[in-house]
């Protein structure tokens, strides 16, 4: 894993939606079940009365081994991260065993090694002034600006360090 793309959308009935597949382009008509004032509830289901499409599509590009680069990261909030590593995941040692019919079966070993986890979405990251490793998904992750934080707190949108 090193670069991967993301699409984000807004639809034509103003709301967001991140993450959708790359097939969404714009005019591609999407359901939308997030509170509309002209939706109303027929039981457990939502009838929206027009069908929202794709207005605008943003691609979002994030390259895990770029160190340098700052997100903002869906679910905590208002501050800067920056991806410190792949987790590692326990990988066993495998062995072929041959039994008295001659037959091969691979036998996985109670060693082994932690090794990065390459091919997986998730990534540790580290906030901006502070040393904690979170693990979180790629998909999270918002690009964000040298302008758009603090380098000092971390914080999106604090101007202390001008
Ligand atoms: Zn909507
Ligand atoms: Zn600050």
């Amino acid at each position: 894993m090193s670069v991967l793309t993301f699409h984000d959308v807004s639809l034509t009935c103003g709301h967001e939606v991140t993450n959708v597949p790359d097939t969404w382009a714009v005019g591609t008509e999407v359901m939308c079940f997030r509170g509309h004032e002209d939706s109303h509830e027929v039981g457990r289901v939502r009838i929206v009365r027009d069908r929202p499409s794709v207005a605008e599509v943003r691609t979002r590009t994030i390259d895990t081994e770029d160190g340098d680069a700052r997100y903002r990261v869906d679910g905590y909030g208002g501050i800067a991260f920056y991806v410190y590593r792949v987790p590692d995941v326990w990988v066993p040692y495998t062995y072929l065993e041959v039994d008295e019919d001659g037959d091969e079966y691979l036998v996985t070993s109670d060693d082994g090694d932690w090794l990065p986890d390459t091919d997986g979405t998730r990534v540790l990251v580290v906030m901006v002034g502070d040393d904690t490793e979170h693990e979180v998904d790629v998909s999270d992750l918002y690009p964000i600006t040298d302008d758009d934080y603090c380098a000092g707190c971390g914080q999106i949108g604090c101007r202390a360090y001008g």
